[in-house]
Parts: structure tokens; sequence; C-alpha cells
């Protein structure tokens, strides 16, 4: 039994951070963990800022809506699911994905979670466990599952070592200089045939 484990943003769908920074024009929202690198203070910022713009959850999901996935993934996912079990593991957040995610046919998806309160503005966050690509990678393989994942970033290269294969794609140069153990891709094109090898390989 083969299952593609594979990264949300930035292999499916835009950076919703980024892409939800200029649809609002907040220019502060587009600040990332390269800016500070400690995550809850991140986080906490971002959640804050939201508060001031008096965006609650409605307004947000409702600007999320009208984002799109990367042009090709939703028939990338549609090849892939029919081919192997195919499980998202994001560090995105529930309420930010599922409008993306109906786009793409609601494929099963592991991230964290978001809390709000009776306004719908949003208070707080809930990682579900720390390194959880990782863990769920390790937890499958006890499943007898052989892995194959796919990501872009340094968020997903504990992934990418856990499974049996790791793909890199449409990585940033500095990610694939220092992950050379990784097969690169940069199309969907690409990433069918290397799953597709992987599989024959694992
Ligand atoms: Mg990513």
């Amino acid at each position: 039994m083969q299952l593609v484990c594979l990264d949300l943003e930035g292999v499916l769908i835009p950076e919703i951070w980024i892409e939800f920074s200029q649809r609002t024009g907040i220019p502060e929202l587009a600040r990332t963990t390269r800016d500070e690198p400690d995550y809850d203070k991140l986080m906490k910022f971002r959640l804050n800022l939201l508060t001031q713009h008096k965006l609650g959850l409605p307004d947000i999901q409702q600007v999320i809506a009208s984002m799109a996935p990367l042009p090709g993934a939703a028939e990338f996912v549609d090849w892939l699911r029919p081919r192997f079990q195919v499980i998202i593991l994001s560090d995105t957040y529930y309420e930010f994905a599922m409008p993306l995610m109906a786009q793409l046919g609601f494929p099963a998806l592991f991230c964290h979670k978001l809390e709000a309160d009776a306004n719908g503005m949003l208070v707080n966050y809930h990682l579900r466990m720390p390194n959880q690509k990782k863990e769920s990678v390790k937890r499958f393989k006890e499943l007898n599952f052989k892995v194959i994942a796919a990501g872009d970033s340094y968020n997903d290269t504990a992934m990418l070592a856990e499974a049996h294969a790791g793909i890199l794609f449409h990585a940033p140069a500095n990610v694939i200089r220092e992950f050379p153990q990784f097969k690169v891709t940069d199309t969907y094109d690409e990433l069918k045939t290397a799953i597709l090898d992987a599989s024959a390989s694992i």
C-alpha cells in the first residue's frame, strides 16, 4: 500500500498569508518566519493585525474563497487520487484552507486550528502537535504504508527525510542546495514522473 503525502502551500495553493496580504492591502501580513523567526510572536502579530483591521473569520474566509489553487493543481490532484491514497500535511489552519480545499475536491487534510471568539475575531491558534508532518509520516509507516512525500520548503524536509521517497517541488535554490538527497521537480508533469518512479522503487 502506497500513500502520497503532499505539502499544501507552494505545492497546490499559493502561500495564504502572502496572497491574503495582497488581497486585503495589509502589507504587514506578508511577514514570514524569515522576518520573525519566533513563530508564536509572528502568529500573535498576525492575529492582532486582523483584529485591528476588524477582519473576523467570515471576512477572512470570504477573501480566501476568492483565491484559487495554483494552475494545474486541481488536475494534478485528480490524476493522483485514483492511483494513490493522498494526504495533505500542512502547517496552515483548517479555517483558512477549507475554502481552497473545496476547489481541490476536499482531499484529506491534516493541519492546525484557529480559535475565534463569539464575534468571529481570531483570538488564538492551536498547533495539533509539534512536527506533525514528520510525525504523521512516521505513524503511516507504522501502519505499514510506503510513503512518498513532496514539499517545497524547509518545513517539509523532515517529512521528506522520514518518507521512503522525498521529492522537492518548486523549491527555492537554497533548499535544493542544502538537501541534495531529494529529487527536484518544477512542474506537475515532472512531479507525476517522480512519484511514479518512486512508487516503482520503494
Ligand atoms: Mg509549502
